[in-house]
């Protein structure tokens, strides 16, 4: 029995192909992987598969191997995690007269890591019913901030250079997308009358802020058609400026559904405020997306009523975009079921794989890539775009909690030098309402800038 797939071994041929520029042919003979290159002799053997990276499980070894004891140049680190190697060979890399072995299964991590295959069917979730960083194998082996995959291709990138010699491989360069969930667009534009009355009598009952008081009630009446420009969550404008001054289109994910009325928002995609946003928004050259609403990820039929329903808004106004992508809300995911309904709603591309309670690279890489969905052994119509890093992630107190600081931007920075360092794309999520200090608006502006 062979561990891949016909149809995975093809769709890792195409990420490979993505990746380096040429169509490489694989095959697996006696739990041995080739990769050839049509027109050549020579090719490289993966000859250690390992099965666990056939399974879903986090309890594995962990080895570093060490690139430059073998001649490499690693991108990142020298030491390389080196995920289900119980010990290392005393090299790890072998060239000879027909091309090259590698001791290491680079292609079944590749497998393992990008299908999500180590979180499908898990119990050890957490309160949002969400696969936790801390029940990864990355985190508790301390490779969560580093996208090893890209580290590992790098690596069999400069093995490709030595048995295919004057092979010209595919140049990437780095980039940043940035993405900002509208949980809540207007901090008091959509509260009800009786919403009102409570946060009015906060500020003057528990703050003693009569003015403030009276400015909620001046944004909440002077709201009715477009967010008002005080309201303090209407940071759309400045998110906007701050994209282009940085060349970067900043997408907007709106919620068009209620699954859960205590977290989902309080705005309608058909209001006349969101309709307006969405104009500006499309007239600036930035991008709408979908934000599903809380309790959607493991019911497909949710996802694509919600996906038809911003659609139609959208139409409506006149807004047409190439392609439609968006991120689940609180980043709820099911990897047996909420890849598959992004795919089935026709969205192009989804951007939540990251974890809630710490930043990095819960997919092993930041390059975007096609879906594969092992239950039915097929690649999907959908792009996944892993995101590195969520502002709470790393600011609030019940996740990394290190606060509007500069430990904070460090943190942030050092993820974003991981992607620069092999060529790939920081993915940031940052909501419209999660600026309450200046502390914030100075992390993010000088995080955007290249
Ligand atoms: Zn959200």
């Amino acid at each position: 029995m062979n561990y891949f797939t016909s149809a995975a071994l093809l769709w890792l041929e195409s990420i490979l192909q993505e990746r380096f520029g040429h169509s490489f042919e694989l095959k697996e003979q006696k739990h041995m992987l080739t990769l050839s290159l049509p027109g050549t002799e020579d090719y490289i053997v993966f000859d250690s598969l390992q099965p666990i990276f056939h399974q879903s499980r986090s309890d594995f070894s962990c080895k570093l191997w060490c690139a430059s004891g073998e001649g490499f140049q690693a991108p990142i680190e020298d030491l390389i995690p080196a995920p289900a190697m119980d010990s290392l060979p005393t090299r790890l890399i072998e060239l000879h007269e027909q091309g090259g072995t590698i001791h290491y299964d680079i292609l079944g991590l590749t497998y393992w890591m990008l299908t999500r295959l180590e979180e499908i069917g898990r119990t050890d979730l957490d309160n949002h019913q969400r696969f936790p960083a801390i029940s990864s194998h990355a985190f508790r082996h301390g490779y969560l901030e580093r996208p090893i995959i890209d580290e590992w291709l790098n690596i069999l990138g400069q093995v490709m250079l030595r048995v295919w010699p004057g092979i010209e491989l595919k140049q990437h360069k780095f980039n940043m997308k940035v993405s900002h969930d509208v949980d809540c667009p207007a901090s008091y534009a959509f509260q009800s009358v009786k919403g009102l009355i409570r946060t009015m009598g906060g500020n003057v009952l528990v703050r003693k802020d009569i003015p403030a008081s009276l400015r909620s009630l001046w944004i909440w009446l002077n709201s009715k058609q477009a967010i008002h420009p005080r309201d303090p969550a209407n940071t759309f404008d400045w998110l906007m400026s701050q994209s282009e001054d940085n060349g970067l289109v900043s997408a907007f994910y709106f919620i068009c559904g209620r699954t859960d009325i205590s977290k989902d928002a309080k705005y309608d995609p058909e209001m006349p405020q969101i309709r307006r946003l969405m104009r500006e928004i499309h007239q600036r050259g930035h991008e709408i997306g979908l934000h599903p609403s809380y309790n959607t990820y493991n019911r497909p039929e949710e996802i694509i009523k919600e996906a038809d329903r911003l659609r139609k808004v959208c139409e409506e106004e006149g807004i047409q975009q190439n392609e439609w992508g968006g991120r689940m809300h609180f980043l709820r995911w099911d990897q047996a079921i909420t890849q598959k309904a992004w795919a089935d709603a026709s969205m192009s591309y989804d951007s939540t794989l990251s974890y809630a309670d710490r930043p990095g690279f819960r997919c092993g890489t930041c390059f975007e890539y096609t879906a594969f969905d092992v239950a039915t052994d097929k690649p999907l119509a959908l792009r996944i775009r892993p995101l590195v890093a969520m502002d709470c992630t790393v600011i609030a107190k019940h996740y990394l909690g290190l606060g509007a600081t500069e430990t904070a931007y460090e943190k942030f920075n050092e993820l974003k030098n991981n992607c620069r360092k092999v060529d790939g794309v920081f993915t940031l999520l940052w909501h419209n309402s999660f600026f309450s200090s200046p502390n914030d608006f100075s992390i993010y502006r000088r995080l955007i800038s290249k």
